[in-house]
């Protein structure tokens, strides 16, 4: 069989989300990335279109949010020769950390990095599977740039451009999603 272009990919990969409307709560159009993961054909073609934007860019660390952000980041990590480190809520990570908090709906939330995870060589490509309002990943870039790590990447699955996110990040950061959906 033919290998498939990137477009192909990327047109096989939007129709394999699937679509929950009004989980968790009436209203909402919940994107389920999990069909993504099922099976080896989906998976390998996800690996090998995120992989695409990354390969040249001396990643030494993939940082992962918890949880969809776990799925793909060590994926990618073992794929780049990079690290893996997570970005998880309170209370889970045992050791020494360092902590953001930010505004979700319903008040303030937390996340938090083991404060060992990165040093100034690093070069970072942070991962989650969804932008919506982008209030989890700028906690997530915050946190990293205290880290004073050499360079930040920004990497989604999907983008809901209609609630543009993105705008919440310097320009000059490079923020990358697969898939853009309005929804
Ligand atoms: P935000 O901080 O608003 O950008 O929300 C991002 C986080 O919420 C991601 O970790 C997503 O997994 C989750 N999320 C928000 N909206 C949706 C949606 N419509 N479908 C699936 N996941 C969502």
């Amino acid at each position: 069989m033919e290998e498939k272009t990137k477009e192909q990919k990327l047109i096989f990969l939007r129709n394999t989300v699937r679509n929950i409307p009004d989980f968790p709560i009436p209203g909402i159009q919940f994107k389920d990335v999990t069909p993504l993961f099922k099976t080896k054909e989906s998976l390998t073609m996800l690996t090998e279109v995120l992989l695409d934007e990354y390969r040249d860019k001396g990643i030494t660390k993939i940082v992962g949010i918890e949880s969809r952000g776990f799925i793909m980041g060590p994926i990618m990590a073992l794929e780049l020769g990079a690290g893996f480190v997570p970005i998880r809520k309170p209370g889970k990570l045992p050791a020494e950390v360092f902590e953001e908090a930010y505004e979700k709906e319903y008040g303030l939330d937390k996340i938090q990095i083991h404060k060992d995870s990165l040093s100034e060589n690093d070069v970072v490509l942070i991962h989650d599977d969804l932008l919506a309002t982008g209030g989890t990943m700028l906690a997530a870039y915050n946190l990293v740039k205290k880290m004073n790590v050499k360079k930040i990447y920004i990497n989604f699955i999907i983008e809901l451009k209609e609630l543009d996110g993105r705008k919440l990040f310097p320009k000059d950061v490079d923020v990358n999603a697969l898939i853009d959906y309005s929804i």
